[in-house]
């Protein structure tokens, strides 16, 4: 096994072995750049240390025989004392992990060689300057020092001179704080500073392994989800400097413009600075363009490389450079970060370009980023102030009065507030008042809090662990870094795209991507009508390749029309419980209330007219497309008063001897209804198979509906859906009864309906025998909202506020399976009833309509898993349209 490669060996495949940085290094080498020579320490050699606690045997022979070459090179020796060679050992792992790991400069310097730089550069103070930021990067990475100590004495030393900048400290200045500084080092680690320059490397390249499982780094990859084991390799990159006069510097730069996509000159320099002052920001950074200016040759070069780079890469690169006395230099190169809006001009500028096909451009947006544009955003123009910063958590622009607990939220939003809740941070207490508000802040907390899991389970606006300001709830009231009070009931925005907190009402402007899915925006010359465009070319792509079709859960004619406009093909699931909301709740109760038959049949009675006028209306909306009408799936008692409002209202009652006939017999049948675990009970086909007439009523409704449809010359497309199946048998009595009501039907109008009977595939046991449960159904949807409840046990309402956050933060999964499919475990027995059901019934039409439907990595698995379709929310259908592409490009 080979645990060093040259650049000249590796190359931009190599992202596992070489880590991001080392394989484009070496693309660039192989590209004829212009890259210091150098070679990388592959991650395997660090999981080997990681695994083992000591390096592999092999590797201090490979890195000298590399080191021995890259002296051969460079024709001088690290460390030597007239002339030497520096190196940088820099961390870079597969995944961008930026600024989470450690990187040491300058290594090779010590007590002799320092006078040996001075002399071949013609300049003490950058050699003094130059060992002073090795012992103080390597003091603090690799030998563990608090930088504090270092900031301090550097700032001693322009103090007793009466600088301000580090600049104006010389090289004797320099020369004293090198002492300074190696005192600090002997004082905290009770040795001297290695004056050897092959141990300096040694311990560096130990260091950068040992980062990789630095608390930060951890962190950052939970988050991330990059996993664990992973490693980092290490880049040893001869050094070049870009602070010898001023006619050197260092800079960033892009090929085009992240932001926008377009093309032109976007970066920044700094004239003799080294890269760490960028970073800093310690000075002010000129436009890139300003090279022309500043260094003419160097300018037209580094744009001639750009430029080879976009051909090479096909995509926007980001790089950064730096210029050695007029010689440029390449230190990085990788495909560039950008925002969801430029990440879609990009990839059809690129197609007009001939670089990418539009499979490729397709690969090159993502349906997070769609999702991200579908946001409605604050108004950029509009004046604002900014109070504040945290973690974007979940995305939106939200605006409303402050309030510093659950139960004010809950109160005012009764009221007709619009309320932001402001926490510290939240727990399951605040659920009540989380779905009240407009927005949640906290100013504890990461991505992973409870605050924002919740708020994206919810879709609701989510700013997370904004730590400058200051929450007291005791006094209902936050304070800003610079002293400025918000009392509640102040208005604040808060936009959890940017993390960014404002006071008082900041403007909020729609979506122009929903003005153009709505149909209300066209294609036009302005910015937004740029994107537009490009979002309408890529979904255009998108729908060309897409193998899965893409429906809605929508159960009323409005809804089924945006989500038409949106482009579904079809309603998925109707869920009819929500159309005995309402006034009709009840009729529902007289229905469950009922002592006879005549009840019962006048209760029935009652609603058949309504339901098939939602129906009439849904089959319209839908016209030409496949509607799947689900019979009622949740127990009755949800249609009940709570129990325990109730049960105070009666005893109330009986003490003023005043008691109401009506709710004595309600409480009655709550009790009755009343179970421990009604997830598992009286629910979905059950209850059509205990409830006389109930889904009779509802298959005539349907019947009916379609039948008036089909009289008015239109094209009526229904299908039954019977949910909670767990046996054949129970679907088979249901068939036979629907089938004698839409017999009935048919020979009272004499329409052919030709409506479909199918089943929800949501609890174990079908999918495990949707072989069996195929015979009685034409098509299955999987409902992975129960399926996943119902597989690993996790209760679907409570779960995600309760100790979720603990199951995040330890790693057990990276996302909550109700989001994106458990594809080992909920996954698995999809795929099984797919074969089994496909096996007994070769046509059978299988689709999903939980959740998941509307989930990119999960549209990815139901694509591979050979479904027909899936069906979602109607706001996300845009996504699971592009996902769909994608997965079948
Ligand atoms: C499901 O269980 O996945 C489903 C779609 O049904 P519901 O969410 O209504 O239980
Ligand atoms: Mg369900």
């Amino acid at each position: 096994q080979k645990f060093v490669y040259d650049f000249t060996e590796g190359n931009r495949d190599l992202k596992d072995l070489l880590g991001g940085k080392g394989a484009n290094l070496a693309e660039m080498t192989n590209l004829g750049l212009p890259v210091p020579p150098g070679f990388t320490i592959t991650t395997e050699a660090c999981k080997v240390y990681l695994d083992s606690g000591e390096e592999p045997a092999a590797l201090r022979d490979e890195v000298s025989a590399h080191l021995d070459a890259l002296e051969q090179k460079m024709g001088k020796k690290l460390g030597q004392s007239d002339d030497p060679l520096l190196v940088s050992v820099r961390s870079g792992a597969k995944f961008s992990m930026p600024g989470m790991m450690d990187t040491v400069l300058n290594i090779g310097l010590s007590d002799t060689s320092v006078t040996g730089l001075a002399s071949q550069a013609g300049d003490e103070r950058f050699a003094w300057d130059s060992y002073r930021r090795l012992i103080q990067m390597f003091g603090k990475t690799v030998l563990g020092v608090d930088g504090e100590h270092f900031e301090e004495a550097l700032d001693a030393a322009k103090e007793a001179k009466g600088v301000t900048v580090d600049t104006d400290l010389d090289a004797a200045d320099l020369k004293n704080l090198v002492e300074k500084f190696k005192q600090i080092v002997k004082t905290a680690t009770g040795r001297d500073f290695p004056q050897d320059p092959r141990e300096q490397m040694d311990l560096a390249i130990k260091a950068v392994f040992d980062s990789w499982n630095g608390d930060r780094a951890k962190l950052y990859r939970r988050q991330e989800r990059i996993p664990h084991d992973l490693g980092t390799a290490v880049n040893v990159c001869s050094m070049v400097f870009g602070n010898l006069g001023p006619d050197s510097g260092t800079g960033v730069a892009f090929t085009r413009d992240p932001a926008s996509g377009h093309q032109g000159v976007y970066g920044d320099y700094l004239q003799n600075a080294q890269g760490e002052d960028v970073v800093a920001g310690i000075r002010n950074t000129v436009p890139l363009a300003d090279l022309e200016q500043i260094d003419k040759k160097s300018y037209d070069q580094l744009m001639q490389i750009m430029e080879t780079l976009e051909t090479h890469y096909k995509d926007l690169c980001d790089i950064e450079f730096t210029i050695e006395r007029g010689q440029l230099w390449m230190l990085q190169t990788r495909v560039g970060k950008r925002t969801a809006g430029a990440a879609f001009r990009i990839a059809t500028q690129l197609v007009d370009q001939g670089l990418i096909d539009e499979a490729e451009a397709l690969q090159r947006v993502t349906g997070a980023q769609l999702a991200q544009l579908m946001f409605p955003k604050f108004d950029e123009q509009a004046k604002v102030e900014q109070i504040g910063r945290g973690i974007a958590a979940s995305p939106g622009a939200a605006v409303g009065k402050a309030v510093f607990d659950s139960y004010t939220a809950v109160k005012w939003s009764r009221s007709g507030e619009k309320v932001i809740l402001i926490r510290r941070e939240t727990n399951p207490d605040d659920l009540d008042g989380m779905i009240a508000s407009e927005g949640i802040l906290t100013s504890r907390g990461g991505k992973t809090s409870h605050a924002a899991v919740v708020a994206r389970g919810m879709g609701k606006t989510c700013v997370c662990g904004a730590e400058e300001l200051d929450v007291d709830t005791k006094r209902r009231r936050m304070t800003t870094s610079s002293g400025q009070v918000v009392e509640e009931g102040d208005v604040v925005s808060i936009d959890g795209s940017t993390g960014k907190v404002y006071l008082g009402e900041v403007p909020v402007v729609p979506s122009p991507v929903v003005e153009y899915f709505e149909g209300r925006m066209h294609a036009g010359a302005d910015d937004a009508d740029e994107l537009v465009a490009a979002v309408h070319r890529i979904m255009a792509y998108a729908d060309r390749v897409r193998r899965l079709r893409v429906r809605a859960n929508a159960d009323n004619a409005e809804d089924a029309s945006r989500a038409r406009r949106f482009g579904a093909q079809g309603i998925g699931l109707c869920r009819t419980e929500h159309m005995f909301l309402g006034e009709r709740r009840e009729m529902v109760e007289r229905l469950i209330l009922a002592d006879t038959e005549e009840e019962r049949e006048a209760a029935l009675a009652e609603l058949l007219p309504l339901q098939k006028k939602d129906f009439i209306e849904l089959f319209e909306a839908m016209d030409g497309l496949p509607v799947t009408v689900r019979l009622l799936d949740p127990p009755l008692h949800e249609f009940l008063p709570d129990i325990t409002e109730l049960s105070v209202r009666v005893a109330l009652a009986e003490a003023r001897k005043d008691p109401n006939e009506n709710d004595l017999r309600l409480l009655q049948a709550v009790h009755k209804l009343h179970e421990q675990n009604p997830m598992l009970g009286l629910r979905g086909v059950r209850l059509g198979l205990v409830i006389p007439g109930l889904f009779a009523m509802q298959v005539r409704a349907i019947a009916e509906a379609a039948a008036e449809r089909k009289n008015a010359k239109g094209d009526p497309r229904a299908e039954i859906m019977i949910p909670l199946v767990g046996t054949v048998q129970e679907l088979e009595i249901v068939r036979e009864e629907s089938e004698a009501v839409i017999a009935e039907v048919e020979a009272a109008t004499g329409v052919e309906l030709k409506l479909a009977l199918g089943t929800m595939i949501e609890l174990p046991r079908a999918a495990v025998t949707a072989g069996q449960i195929a015979e009685a159904a034409e098509f299955f949807s999987f409902g992975t909202n129960d399926l996943t409840q119902t597989v690993w046990g996790f209760s679907r309402d409570d779960v995600e506020a309760s100790f979720f956050t603990a199951y995040l933060e330890k790693g057990i999964f990276g996302v909550s399976p109700f989001e994106t499919i458990d594809k080992d475990g909920v996954g698995s027995l999809v795929r099984h009833a797919v074969e089994q059901g496909r096996a007994t019934r070769p046509g059978i039409k299988l689709g999903v309509c939980g959740e998941h439907g509307g989930d990119p990595e999960s549209v990815h698995f139901f694509h591979e898993v050979g479904l027909d379709y899936v069906s979602c929310s109607p706001f996300r259908i845009p996504v699971a349209r592009l996902e769909a592409g994608r997965a079948a490009a």
